[in-house]
């Protein structure tokens, strides 16, 4: 297992969301529209097994239609009018929600959001979820956090 992006956050001092944070999803779909570096939806190969099995086609058929490959990593397609996920229906539902990726399911731990300076600019000011609902634990958002260091790794496969 990979270490590096914990290991730093602990280095700096920054896991102040080891005291817990409070989030629970309001369902806008913000996340699923496309903002800035954070617009891609990168994909390993569970991740489009996942998305595959719920659509009900294969994972060739998948990667075929919905991927591309571009300098070295997996994403999903985009529009070229409209840079919004391509699954996201009526503007706030995922249309693959049961087997959306790794990356979906992690949102707002993401490592590169969890600095205090990103925390707040990018995630409080952006999504509607934060502050309400259940207390995530430290324990539980460093196992998310791990899980995408070593996803991280497989999205070039
Ligand atoms: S796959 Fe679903 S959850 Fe993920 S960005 Fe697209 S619409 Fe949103």
């Amino acid at each position: 297992m990979s270490e590096p992006k914990t290991l730093v956050m602990k280095l700096d001092g920054k896991e102040w969301w080891r005291e817990g944070v409070q989030f629970q999803c309001q369902g806008s779909g913000k996340c699923c529209t496309s903002h800035g570096e954070y617009g891609f939806v990168y994909m390993t190969p569970k991740d489009r097994q996942n998305m595959a099995k719920s659509l009900g086609i294969t994972t060739s058929e998948f990667t075929k239609k919905y991927c591309e490959k571009v300098d070295g990593v997996w994403r999903l397609k985009e529009r070229a009018d409209n840079p919004d996920c391509i699954f996201l229906k009526n503007g706030n539902r995922c249309g693959v929600y049961e087997g959306r990726p790794m990356q979906c399911r992690t949102w707002p731990f993401w490592p590169e959001v969890l600095s205090p300076k990103a925390w707040a600019k990018d995630v409080v000011k952006f999504c509607p979820g934060v502050g309400k609902g259940r207390i995530w634990s430290g324990d539980e958002i460093e196992k998310l956090i791990r899980e995408q260091v070593e996803w991280d790794q497989e999205i070039g496969k």
